[in-house]
Protein backbone atom coordinates (compact mmCIF):
# COMPACT_ATOMS: atom_id res chain seq x y z
CA UNK A 1 0.00 0.00 0.00
CA UNK A 2 1.26 3.75 -0.70
CA UNK A 3 -0.64 6.55 1.04
CA UNK A 4 -0.47 10.10 -0.67
CA UNK A 5 -2.09 13.89 0.00
CA UNK A 6 -2.44 16.68 -2.38
CA UNK A 7 -3.07 20.58 -1.92
CA UNK A 8 -3.90 23.09 -5.04
CA UNK A 9 -5.07 26.29 -4.46
CA UNK A 10 -6.02 28.70 -7.17
CA UNK A 11 -7.34 32.84 -7.38
CA UNK A 12 -10.55 33.40 -9.08
CA UNK A 13 -10.54 36.13 -11.72
CA UNK A 14 -12.96 38.94 -11.70
CA UNK A 15 -16.85 38.39 -12.10
CA UNK A 16 -17.77 38.16 -15.52
CA UNK A 17 -14.31 36.68 -16.63
CA UNK A 18 -15.71 33.62 -17.64
CA UNK A 19 -18.67 31.69 -18.18
CA UNK A 20 -17.04 27.74 -15.89
CA UNK A 21 -13.84 26.88 -14.22
CA UNK A 22 -12.78 23.14 -14.73
CA UNK A 23 -12.76 20.47 -11.77
CA UNK A 24 -12.77 17.02 -12.38
CA UNK A 25 -11.96 17.57 -15.90
CA UNK A 26 -15.88 18.38 -16.18
CA UNK A 27 -17.07 22.28 -17.01
CA UNK A 28 -18.69 23.66 -14.16
CA UNK A 29 -20.92 26.81 -15.22
CA UNK A 30 -19.45 30.19 -13.04
CA UNK A 31 -19.34 33.77 -14.04
CA UNK A 32 -15.45 33.69 -12.97
CA UNK A 33 -12.21 32.25 -14.18
CA UNK A 34 -9.46 31.03 -12.18
CA UNK A 35 -5.68 32.65 -12.42
CA UNK A 36 -3.92 29.45 -13.89
CA UNK A 37 -1.36 28.79 -16.26
CA UNK A 38 -3.09 25.11 -17.26
CA UNK A 39 -7.20 25.08 -17.52
CA UNK A 40 -6.71 25.87 -13.39
CA UNK A 41 -8.54 22.46 -12.20
CA UNK A 42 -7.63 22.50 -8.80
CA UNK A 43 -9.38 19.05 -7.69
CA UNK A 44 -7.20 17.32 -10.42
CA UNK A 45 -3.74 19.63 -9.88
CA UNK A 46 -4.19 18.47 -6.25
CA UNK A 47 -5.01 14.33 -7.47
CA UNK A 48 -1.97 14.31 -9.72
CA UNK A 49 0.14 15.66 -6.40
CA UNK A 50 -1.26 12.90 -4.23
CA UNK A 51 -0.59 10.14 -7.37
CA UNK A 52 2.77 11.75 -7.36
CA UNK A 53 3.39 11.71 -3.28
CA UNK A 54 2.38 7.94 -3.39
CA UNK A 55 4.72 7.25 -5.65
CA UNK A 56 7.43 9.34 -4.23
CA UNK A 57 8.13 11.12 -7.11
CA UNK A 58 8.40 15.43 -7.41
CA UNK A 59 5.50 17.56 -7.76
CA UNK A 60 3.44 18.51 -10.61
CA UNK A 61 5.39 21.83 -10.61
CA UNK A 62 8.42 19.34 -11.09
CA UNK A 63 6.76 17.40 -13.88
CA UNK A 64 4.74 20.05 -15.81
CA UNK A 65 6.72 23.50 -15.11
CA UNK A 66 4.60 26.80 -15.54
CA UNK A 67 8.14 28.34 -17.28
CA UNK A 68 7.71 25.65 -19.98
CA UNK A 69 4.88 26.88 -22.79
CA UNK A 70 4.39 23.60 -23.37
CA UNK A 71 2.23 23.52 -20.28
CA UNK A 72 0.42 27.10 -21.04
CA UNK A 73 -3.59 26.32 -21.31
CA UNK A 74 -2.90 22.39 -20.91
CA UNK A 75 -5.84 20.06 -20.31
CA UNK A 76 -5.38 19.02 -16.65
CA UNK A 77 -6.85 15.59 -17.83
CA UNK A 78 -4.13 14.85 -20.40
CA UNK A 79 -1.39 15.95 -17.55
CA UNK A 80 -3.14 13.44 -15.42
CA UNK A 81 -3.25 10.80 -17.92
CA UNK A 82 0.41 10.71 -18.03
CA UNK A 83 0.51 10.82 -14.19
CA UNK A 84 -1.86 7.69 -14.33
CA UNK A 85 0.90 6.28 -17.07
CA UNK A 86 3.66 6.59 -13.81
CA UNK A 87 0.86 4.55 -11.85
CA UNK A 88 0.85 1.66 -14.01
CA UNK A 89 4.75 1.49 -15.00
CA UNK A 90 5.11 1.21 -10.61
CA UNK A 91 2.17 -1.45 -10.95
CA UNK A 92 0.07 -0.20 -8.59
CA UNK A 93 -3.51 1.04 -8.88
CA UNK A 94 -6.21 2.85 -6.78
CA UNK A 95 -7.13 1.34 -3.60
CA UNK A 96 -9.48 4.62 -3.24
CA UNK A 97 -9.52 8.23 -2.96
CA UNK A 98 -11.13 10.85 -0.69
CA UNK A 99 -11.46 14.66 -2.34
CA UNK A 100 -12.77 17.70 -0.12
CA UNK A 101 -12.87 20.83 -2.70
CA UNK A 102 -13.11 24.19 -0.67
CA UNK A 103 -15.60 26.87 -1.94
CA UNK A 104 -17.40 29.76 -1.49
CA UNK A 105 -19.85 29.42 -5.29
CA UNK A 106 -20.72 27.73 -7.06
CA UNK A 107 -22.61 25.02 -5.76
CA UNK A 108 -20.86 21.63 -6.95
CA UNK A 109 -23.95 19.19 -6.01
CA UNK A 110 -25.65 19.23 -9.85
CA UNK A 111 -22.05 18.12 -11.15
CA UNK A 112 -21.05 15.57 -8.10
CA UNK A 113 -21.88 12.34 -10.64
CA UNK A 114 -20.39 13.82 -13.74
CA UNK A 115 -17.05 14.71 -11.84
CA UNK A 116 -16.76 11.41 -9.97
CA UNK A 117 -17.22 9.53 -13.53
CA UNK A 118 -15.08 11.26 -15.29
CA UNK A 119 -12.21 10.77 -12.50
CA UNK A 120 -12.81 7.13 -12.12
CA UNK A 121 -12.22 6.83 -15.65
CA UNK A 122 -9.25 8.88 -15.84
CA UNK A 123 -7.35 6.68 -13.06
CA UNK A 124 -9.24 3.16 -14.85
CA UNK A 125 -10.79 2.69 -11.46
CA UNK A 126 -14.41 2.05 -10.44
CA UNK A 127 -16.70 5.15 -9.50
CA UNK A 128 -16.92 3.27 -5.59
CA UNK A 129 -13.46 3.81 -5.17
CA UNK A 130 -13.78 7.71 -5.68
CA UNK A 131 -14.86 10.08 -2.29
CA UNK A 132 -15.94 13.83 -3.60
CA UNK A 133 -17.19 16.13 -1.05
CA UNK A 134 -17.33 20.32 -1.63
CA UNK A 135 -17.19 22.56 1.54
CA UNK A 136 -17.43 26.33 2.18
CA UNK A 137 -15.32 27.81 4.81
CA UNK A 138 -18.52 29.58 6.59
CA UNK A 139 -17.10 32.93 4.75
CA UNK A 140 -14.06 33.14 6.75
CA UNK A 141 -10.78 33.39 4.74
CA UNK A 142 -9.94 34.03 1.02
CA UNK A 143 -12.06 30.70 0.00
CA UNK A 144 -14.89 32.47 2.31
CA UNK A 145 -14.37 35.70 0.92
CA UNK A 146 -14.75 34.05 -2.81
CA UNK A 147 -11.59 35.16 -3.56
CA UNK A 148 -9.96 31.83 -4.68
CA UNK A 149 -10.86 27.85 -4.52
CA UNK A 150 -8.89 25.46 -3.29
CA UNK A 151 -8.77 21.06 -3.32
CA UNK A 152 -7.55 18.31 -0.90
CA UNK A 153 -6.94 15.12 -2.08
CA UNK A 154 -6.23 12.00 -0.42
CA UNK A 155 -4.96 8.41 -2.23
CA UNK A 156 -4.43 5.36 -1.93
CA UNK A 157 -2.79 2.55 -3.85
CA UNK A 158 -2.25 -0.68 -3.58
CA UNK A 159 -0.01 -3.44 -5.71
CA UNK A 160 -2.99 -6.15 -5.13
CA UNK A 161 -4.70 -7.48 -8.27
CA UNK A 162 -7.95 -6.25 -8.94
ZN1 LIG B 1 -3.21 24.11 -9.84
Amino acid sequence: MRIGQGIDVHAFLEPGSANHIMLGGVEISHDRGVLAHSDGDVLIHALMDALLGALGLPDIGHQFPDSDPKFSGANSMSLLASVVALMDQAALRIENLDATVLLEAPKLVPYREAMIQSIAQALGCEQERVGLKATTTEKLGFIGRGEGISAQVVVLLTSDPK
